[in-house]
């Protein structure tokens, strides 16, 4: 992936995290999903006050993904966030997905035979690790350890 484009989706994530729905915790993420053809997806964080209830920004770009393009289609996912403090989304720490985001993208993988690329990005998009799933989650559980159905 070249600068420009990693750079593109960092951006995306970052917008994202902006329309963050995050009155509880006030820790906005954001997430930008890029398919094998260039196009791309956001969501973000979506709490609610019952708080299990919560949506990850990661588990809402791969909803949208799903719907627009598929997730056997994506090649790489970014994310970016921090906490908000009036209006501001701050903080130099680097957003890494939570474990149960790092299973949805591998289930994404497993329909591709690709390991997708994670960008993962702090809130000003200066600081930035990019790893891949089988990276990020290894040893993961997945599908084909189920039995066939
Ligand atoms: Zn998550």
């Amino acid at each position: 992936m070249d600068d420009k484009t990693r750079d593109r989706l960092i951006a995306l994530a970052r917008e994202a995290a902006a329309k963050a729905h995050a009155p509880y915790s006030r820790f906005h993420v954001g997430c930008a999903v890029m398919a094998e053809d260039g196009s791309v997806v956001t969501g973000a964080n979506m709490e609610n006050a019952c708080y299990r209830l919560g949506l990850c920004a990661e588990q809402s770009a791969l909803t949208a993904a799903q719907h627009a393009f598929g997730l056997g289609r994506i090649t790489h996912v970014a994310v970016a966030g921090g906490p908000n403090s009036n209006g501001t989304i701050a903080g130099e720490d680097i957003i890494t997905p939570c474990g149960g985001c790092r299973q949805a993208i591998a289930e994404a993988a497993s329909l591709s035979g690709r390991d997708i690329v994670v960008i993962s990005a702090s809130a000003t998009g200066e600081e930035v690790l990019e790893m891949t799933i089988s990276q990020l989650l290894p040893a993961g559980f997945g599908a084909d350890v189920l039995p066939e159905t």
